[in-house]
């Protein structure tokens, strides 16, 4: 019996004339995705993309765990494949027994989008139930809330039948929407923000400052850990990584204290700019969530945005800690982002910072010190380094 994976996608249907883009590139990162499981071909029908292995070694478990992590992609069925005859279907309905011999109650559901097919859903729907009841005695119908759905859809190119549906992530396909430039730290929420933004189709790539030795080598393979975890949804993701220290000095000996966070930021965001103007990003991504700290407040993010050239896209701005931690658990970055190790805006930071800062003060402070400067410096000394999808190269001991 051949098995094979529907991919259904969800948003991308509701697209125009651009809609097959949307499809390549989607083809294209499941393609990529998969191609480490052996040989399979991936077409698409009526909203549909059909993952079917051409290997007997084609791991389809492990492909279904895979196809669940990429973008664009509203849910995700593994299917046995029949010609278009119901009897064929009801001889296999052994296919069946891992889902249904330890469930309780079952329904179906039918789909016949083959009009030509002779029979209609609601037949389909009775009669493979009636076969299922047969071949499976223990089981009851409950339409309302069963453990297992058996779905048969009946399509133009086959009869697909069904005990497995699982939600996919929705969002668009990576590389859809134009790429985005993440200041990623080693907290809870810029990884979040990481995800959410790829979930919409951009191409994510990091960008960490560190401030040696105010922050040490594992602080920045924190990050790196948190890049390659990253990659899982994102793909391969390139990682700059900015020394910040001479600027955290420069600003410690020559601003105020309480606009220590705000400036930093600011430069943050100067040194993004130039990234983003060299490498084409079209906007930068941070995990910043309305007054989670002092510099949050809608004060000093106005200062911070006041230095962007850039978009500055905040997809947790309006979450709760809670809610982010949330997202962090389920993809995998919250026990990498509570390791203990110190990042470059905890070095410095202020005990009394100004929670409504005035930009115009801002600027005279920085005007005591010549950063743009420094930051023009920052830019050249950056390192670049990618993590590829699937590789696991950052150990802790
Ligand atoms: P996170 O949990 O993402 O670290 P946070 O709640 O600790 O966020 P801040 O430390 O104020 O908040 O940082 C706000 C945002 O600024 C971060 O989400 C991140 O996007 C960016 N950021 C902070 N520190 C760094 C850093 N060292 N390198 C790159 N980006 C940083
Ligand atoms: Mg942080």
């Amino acid at each position: 019996m051949k098995e094979i994976i529907l991919a259904k996608y969800g948003e991308i249907a509701l697209k125009g004339d651009n809609r097959r883009t949307f499809e390549d590139i989607l083809v294209k990162n499941i393609k990529r995705r998969l191609a480490h499981l052996g040989k399979f071909s991936c077409g698409r029908r009526q909203s549909t993309i059909y993952i079917e292995p051409n290997s007997e070694d084609f791991d389809i478990s492990t492909a279904v765990d895979e196809v669940k992590k990429i973008f664009g992609i509203s849910a995700i069925q593994r299917c046995a494949v029949f010609q278009k005859d119901f009897g064929a279907v009801v001889e296999n309905l052994g296919y069946l027994d891992g889902a249904l011999s330890n469930a309780k109650t079952f329904k179906v559901e039918a789909k016949r989008s083959d009009k030509a097919f002779p029979m209609k859903s609601p037949d389909i729907q009775q009669s493979l139930g009636d076969a299922v009841l047969d071949k499976f005695p223990h089981l009851k119908v409950d339409v309302h809330e069963p453990e297992v759905t058996v779905r048969l859809e009946i399509r133009d190119n086959g009869a697909y039948l069904s005990a497995m549906r699982i939600t996919g992530q929705g969002g668009l396909p990576v590389g859809s929407s134009g790429k985005a430039l993440l200041m990623l730290s080693g907290g809870i929420d810029s990884p979040v923000a990481g995800y959410m933004m790829a979930k919409r189709g951009l191409i994510v790539d990091c960008i960490h400052y560190v401030s040696p030795p105010y922050t040490s080598d594992r602080a920045r393979l924190k990050v790196e850990k948190l890049c390659e975890e990253l990659t899982e949804y994102c793909g391969d993701i390139r990682f700059f990584c900015v020394p910040f220290t001479e600027i955290q000095e420069k600003l410690r000996d020559n601003c105020p204290e309480e606009f220590f966070t705000v400036i930093m930021r600011r430069m943050m965001i100067k040194i993004a700019n130039k990234i983003c103007r060299k490498e084409g990003y079209g906007a930068v991504i941070t995990g910043e969530s309305l007054a989670q700290v002092a510099s949050q407040t809608l004060a000093a993010i106005e200062c911070t945005n006041a230095a962007a050239e850039f978009p500055v896209f905040r997809p947790v701005i309006g979450m709760d800690k809670t809610e982010i931690t949330e997202i962090s658990r389920r993809i995998g970055t919250f026990e990498t982002s509570i390791m203990p190790y110190e990042d470059c805006c905890t070095v410095f930071t202020p005990k009394h910072p100004r929670t409504k800062p005035r930009l115009s003060d801002i600027i005279a402070a920085e005007n005591n010190a010549d950063f743009d400067k420094m930051v023009i410096e920052a830019v050249e000394k950056t390192t670049v380094k990618r993590f590829k999808f699937g590789e696991r190269t950052v150990f802790f001991d």
